[in-house]
């Protein structure tokens, strides 16, 4: 980048960023070109360790690992990210106590292979079962995770926790057998669906929702049916979907791509699915009482805003001191993205 564009003084990657006022001023001083692009996330999360994390966010995020092993052809993440790193147990168990005293009742545990983390083979369900015990915390989720790291440990902390919220982001990419090989993604499509039949089965209300990357090279109309299908029978509740677009570097970026218009199409058909099963999921909650994490007030300043356990915004009326508490809500209306209720107090009458 500094040889192409002349105009860039500085290149600072992901794990450097805690270093740019420092190489800011160096380069004011020097007026030399630098690039900052090793992958050292030890010293990054060192030095995070002795900031206090003072978001006062009612939902707060925690990275807890950086980074992937898994080269998945169309993914630059581990050329930009590096290797996979789990920062140490307490570090991120003093970072969430920081935040709940802080006042955040809901952590999600971040990582670009979040499930894959392990320091000293402490794994994610066993950070899940620490923040358990966290008095002032709520709700715990965690994201984005790779089907082959969702190990059977994990899968169980579904059967004795109060705080995992039953919404679980597993990107699959496609229905396709053929193309999560082409993908590299080293998953199959009866491995996924294991997943979600051990989990239905612990709860049959943990809901899925997904990543789908439609068009990728050698995709063909049965490979993109496979898709439709297994989104009929997960029935994901909220998903990203999204037109392959290769990135250089990547294995991907230099097959054939297959036609655009084609492609868009396939989009659209299941974008319109994923919508629907949105919506159908968010009417069925209407004329029912569900439980909302109130997060603030609305821009607007008219309605408060929360979440269900579904991560799906819910807004109602309310004053502001039920910020940061759990209420009941009764959904009168939804659309794709929103439920619409009026709170219920713990008499089951209306607050007025
Ligand atoms: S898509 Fe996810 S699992 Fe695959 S390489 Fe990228 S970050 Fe890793």
């Amino acid at each position: 980048m500094l040889k192409r564009e002349p105009y860039i003084d500085l290149v600072l990657g992901p794990q450097a960023y805690h270093k740019i006022n420092d190489k800011i001023l160096n380069y004011q001083n020097k007026k030399k070109k630098l690039e900052v692009t090793e992958f050292d996330a030890i010293s990054k999360f060192e030095y995070f360790s002795k900031i206090k994390n003072q978001t006062k966010k009612i939902s707060a995020f925690l990275t807890i690992q950086e980074g992937c092993d898994k080269f998945c052809h169309f993914c630059v993440v581990p050329f930009t990210r590096g290797p996979e790193y789990s920062r140490p147990v307490n570090q991120i168990l003093e970072e969430a106590k920081n935040l709940v005293d802080c006042g955040s009742k809901e952590i999600i545990l971040l990582g670009q292979n979040v499930n894959a983390y392990n320091f000293e083979k402490k794994r994610l369900a066993n950070l899940i079962l620490e923040l358990e015990k966290f008095s002032g915390l709520e709700r715990i989720r965690y994201t984005t995770s790779h089907p082959n790291d969702m190990t059977d440990d994990l899968i169980d902390v579904y059967k004795n926790s109060k705080k995992l919220m039953p919404l679980v982001h597993l990107p699959v990419q496609s229905g396709s057998n053929k193309i999560l090989k082409l993908m590299n993604r080293k998953h199959t499509i009866s491995s996924y669906l294991e997943i979600f039949n051990k989990l239905k089965k612990i709860n049959s209300a943990i809901e899925f929702s997904s990543d789908f990357i439609i068009g990728y090279p050698g995709e063909d109309e049965k490979d993109f049916k496979h898709t439709l299908k297994l989104i009929e029978e997960v029935k994901f509740i909220n998903s990203f979907s999204f037109i392959f677009s290769p990135r250089p570097g990547t294995v991907a970026s230099d097959l054939p791509e297959i036609d655009k218009k084609k492609t868009l199409e396939r989009l659209e058909v299941v974008q319109q699915k994923l919508f629907n099963n949105q919506i159908n999921k968010n009417k069925s909650l209407e004329n029912t009482t569900i439980n909302v994490l109130v997060e603030n007030r609305m821009d607007d300043k008219t309605k408060l805003f929360g979440r269900s356990e579904y991560m799906t915004s819910v807004l109602f009326s309310g004053s502001d001191d039920l910020i940061g508490k759990i209420v009941k809500v009764r959904i009168q209306k939804s659309n794709q993205n929103s439920l619409f209720g009026e709170i219920i107090n713990q008499s089951n009458k209306k607050v007025a």
